[in-house]
């Protein structure tokens, strides 16, 4: 077997902007040894992330009491280790704050140890 036929090139379609550039990055021994199709550096950068560590920015909502909704729309800070998102959302799908609430106050810190706040999308009065 030569070197060639034990490396694995991924394919990856750039989402930073709207060109949506399709390249490849091809790794040997997860490290990766090439990139090709990326017309920028932002997305270089995002197809090495893409293919070691995913993240992704978590929207959904939490329970409010107290205010004129029902539930509060919510997002996270920076994007979130795609691998934890959807313990991120059961945390938060099991959480309740309380009206007031101000659009971009924090309704979870470190969610999960992560390091990243959630926060309120939009403001709900009590
Ligand atoms: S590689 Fe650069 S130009 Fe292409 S979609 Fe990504 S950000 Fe846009």
């Amino acid at each position: 077997m030569t070197n060639q036929e034990q490396n694995v090139i991924r394919r990856v379609t750039c989402i930073i902007c709207p060109m949506s550039c399709v390249g490849e990055v091809e790794l040997a021994d997860k490290k990766i040894v090439r990139m090709a199709g990326f017309k920028c550096k932002r997305g270089r950068e995002y197809a090495a992330n893409e293919v070691t560590a995913p993240k992704r920015v978590l929207t959904t909502t939490v329970r409010i009491t107290g205010g004129f909704l029902p539930l509060l729309p919510v997002v996270s800070k920076a994007p979130l280790p795609k691998e934890r998102i959807v313990e991120c959302a059961r945390w938060l799908a099991n959480s309740t704050v309380k009206a007031p609430v101000r659009e971009g106050e924090a309704v979870c810190k470190n969610i999960l140890g992560l390091g990243i706040d959630i926060v309120a999308s939009r403001d709900i009065e009590a």
